[in-house]
C-alpha cells in the first residue's frame, strides 16, 4: 500500500474528517478519471464533510426547538381541511414572515391541525437554522411563574425572547390568572416588532378576557400580537374523530 495514501488516511482520521475519509477512494479515483485539478479535488472532497455538518447542524436545530413530532406540511391532508389556504401555509415555510417580523395566529376548535401545521412552519424554520423553540402555553406561564419566585424572571425572559420564531401552543385551553397573565403580556411585549410568534388557540379573541381573567391586559396582548399578524381561522371537523364519523356514517 502507498505510504503517503495510508499517511493521508490516518491525517484524516485523526482531524475526525469522517466523509473525507470515507470518500476518499471515490474522489481519487474520479480525479483521476476526470483529470481533476488538485483544487477541483479537494473542494469536492472538503464538500463531503461540509454536507454533513450540515446536515448534522440542521438535525440539531431541530432537536433543540422542542417540537412535540417531526410532522411536516407534506404529511398534512390539505383535502381533509378546505379552508385552509395550502399557498399560504406553503409561503409561511418560506420564512417570509419571520424578516418582517410578523406573527402567525391558528384558531380554530380542537383537532383541525392547529399544532400541526405550527409544528411545520417551527421545522422548517429550524432546518434553515433560524433559532426555534415550540412550547405549550401552560409550560411556558409555568416556566416564567418559577423563574419569578426564584428572582431569575428577567433572564428567563429574555431567554424566551430570543428566538427568532417561538411558537406558543394552545392558548385558551386552561384558564391564566391575572398575575401570571402580566408575565405573558411581558414576554409577548418584548418580542413585539422584533421577532415572530407563531400561537395556537381554540378560543375566539373575543374570549381572550375571560381566558387571561383581564380584560385590560388581554386586549394589550392581542393588540401586540394581531398588529402585524395573519390570523388562520380554521373551520372544519377534528382529524381525530374523522374515522370515529367515517364509523358511524
Ligand atoms: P389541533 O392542534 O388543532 O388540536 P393537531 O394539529 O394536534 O390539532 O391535529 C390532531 C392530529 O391529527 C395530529 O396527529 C395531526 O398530525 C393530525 N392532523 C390534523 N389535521 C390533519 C390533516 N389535515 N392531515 C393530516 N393529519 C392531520
Ligand atoms: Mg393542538
Amino acid at each position: 500500500m502507498n505510504s503517503s495514501y495510508s499517511k493521508l488516511q490516518k491525517n484524516l482520521e485523526y482531524l475526525k474528517l469522517k466523509q473525507m475519509l470515507a470518500h476518499l477512494n471515490e474522489t481519487i479515483d474520479f480525479m483521476t478519471n476526470n483529470q481533476l485539478s488538485f483544487t477541483d479535488a479537494l473542494v469536492k472532497l472538503t464538500d463531503y464533510e461540509i454536507d454533513m455538518k450540515e446536515i448534522n447542524m440542521m438535525r440539531s436545530m431541530v432537536k433543540m426547538g422542542a417540537f412535540p413530532h417531526f410532522k411536516e406540511v407534506k404529511d398534512f391532508d390539505f383535502d381533509f381541511q378546505p379552508s385552509i389556504n395550502k399557498q399560504q401555509i406553503l409561503d409561511f415555510t418560506t420564512l417570509r414572515f419571520i424578516e418582517s417580523q410578523e406573527n402567525i395566529v391558528f384558531l380554530g376548535p380542537s383537532g383541525v391541525g392547529k399544532t400541526h401545521l405550527a409544528t411545520s412552519i417551527g421545522i422548517a424554520a429550524a432546518k434553515k437554522r433560524t433559532s426555534t423553540y415550540f412550547i405549550k402555553c401552560n409550560d411556558l406561564i409555568m416556566n416564567l411563574k418559577k423563574a419569578k419566585l426564584e428572582n431569575r424572571f428577567e433572564t428567563r425572559l429574555k431567554h424566551y425572547s430570543k428566538y427568532k420564531l417561538l411558537l406558543i401552543d394552545e392558548i385558551g385551553y386552561l384558564p391564566i390568572d391575572s398575575e401570571d397573565a402580566k408575565l405573558f403580556f411581558q414576554l409577548i411585549d418584548m418580542r413585539y416588532e422584533k421577532k415572530s410568534t407563531i400561537l395556537t388557540t381554540n378560543a375566539n379573541f373575543k374570549d381572550w378576557g375571560d381566558i387571561f381573567q383581564d380584560t385590560k391586559i388581554a386586549n394589550a396582548i392581542l393588540d401586540r400580537v394581531l398588529h402585524y399578524a395573519t390570523v388562520v381561522n380554521i373551520i372544519g371537523e377534528s382529524y381525530r374523530l374523522k374515522d370515529h364519523f367515517a364509523k358511524e356514517k
